[in-house]
């Protein structure tokens, strides 16, 4: 299995490699990019890549994708309890869903805790609504590079599929 390390160097090389082709096609006016896209795509990468990367199943331990949250990497730890490493975290298209829904269940805890214990604090606000075309290359970024982390991991996209097909025929 590579080291978070590993992962890191694989992801931002294929970043780089990316920018370049990106880069080039705009120049060459093969494709439009705006900058808005660009960088919310980047965002997407980079937190798919550093933060919620698909070794948080291993957050009961140590690992580098909980290093990176500081402090609050202990709120990954029940994650890396619930899911098995390489299990459903490692699957090409739940797996990412569930790390964004369990983030977004810790936001909503937190927020919550915090609107009980400090209910003068007004807490930032998204812009509504949020727009296709700034989601679609955060969504497509941060899918990215998860699946550039299963390559490395040699997990295959129908690895999910053939574990249920599995669990079913020996039932
Ligand atoms: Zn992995």
């Amino acid at each position: 299995m590579p080291s978070g390390r590993v992962h890191n160097l694989v992801n931002i090389g294929a970043y780089s490699l990316l920018s370049a082709v990106a880069l080039i096609g705009s120049r060459q006016e093969l494709f439009t990019l705006t900058p808005a896209q660009a960088l919310t795509f980047t965002l997407g990468f980079a937190v798919g890549t550093f933060l919620l990367s698909p070794d948080l199943d291993l957050a009961e331990g140590r690992v580098d994708s909980k290093r990176h949250w500081g402090l609050l990497g202990v709120l990954w730890v029940p994650y890396g309890m619930l899911f098995s490493h390489r299990g459903l975290s490692h699957t090409w298209l739940l797996g990412p869903l569930t790390r964004l829904a369990y983030l977004a269940l810790m936001v909503a805890l937190v927020v919550g805790l915090l609107s009980y214990v400090a209910p003068s604090v007004t807490l930032p606000e998204l812009p509504q609504p949020i727009s296709l075309k700034v989601l679609a290359p955060l969504i497509l970024g941060y899918y990215l590079s998860q699946w550039l982390h299963l390559i490395a991991d040699g997990v295959r996209p129908d690895h999910g599929v053939r574990r249920s097909y599995r669990k079913l025929r020996r039932r």
